[in-house]
């Protein structure tokens, strides 16, 4: 079996993390290294260790997180101010955990990408 992820481990409460949302699909939690006033990291349940491996059956799951962004944008009240979702994929993007993870990060102005 896999080694489990430092977000499985966040879920089964066997690392100490406040989940701050959670649903049948995903969960979300504050970014331990905050880079912005808000960032919020919204997981799936499943273990999926990167966009290059979603297949057509996560579909349902990965509009998930993206309704879970709307949602909590809408609750942490940086909707109307704006906010950026970034999913890093692979070594060059500088992904560190390989268990996909949406950033949902705002709450103040950000640098233009
Ligand atoms: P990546 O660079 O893979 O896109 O993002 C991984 C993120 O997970 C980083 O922003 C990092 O700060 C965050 N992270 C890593 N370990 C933990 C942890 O134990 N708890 C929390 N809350 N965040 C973590």
């Amino acid at each position: 079996m896999n080694k489990k992820s430092i977000f499985e481990l966040i879920l089964e409460g066997e690392v100490n993390s406040n989940i701050v949302y959670e649903n049948d699909y995903v969960f979300a939690i504050n970014d331990i290294n905050p880079v912005s006033k808000i960032h919020i990291l919204i997981i799936p349940k499943k273990k999926i260790e990167s966009i290059n491996f979603i297949e057509e059956e996560d579909s349902q799951l990965l509009a998930q997180m993206f309704l879970t962004a709307k949602l909590l944008a809408k609750k942490y009240e940086i909707n109307n101010s704006g906010y950026r979702l970034i999913v890093n994929t692979g070594e060059n993007a500088g992904q560190t955990v390989f268990h996909i993870h949406m950033h949902l990060i705002g709450g103040e102005k950000l640098n233009n990408i």
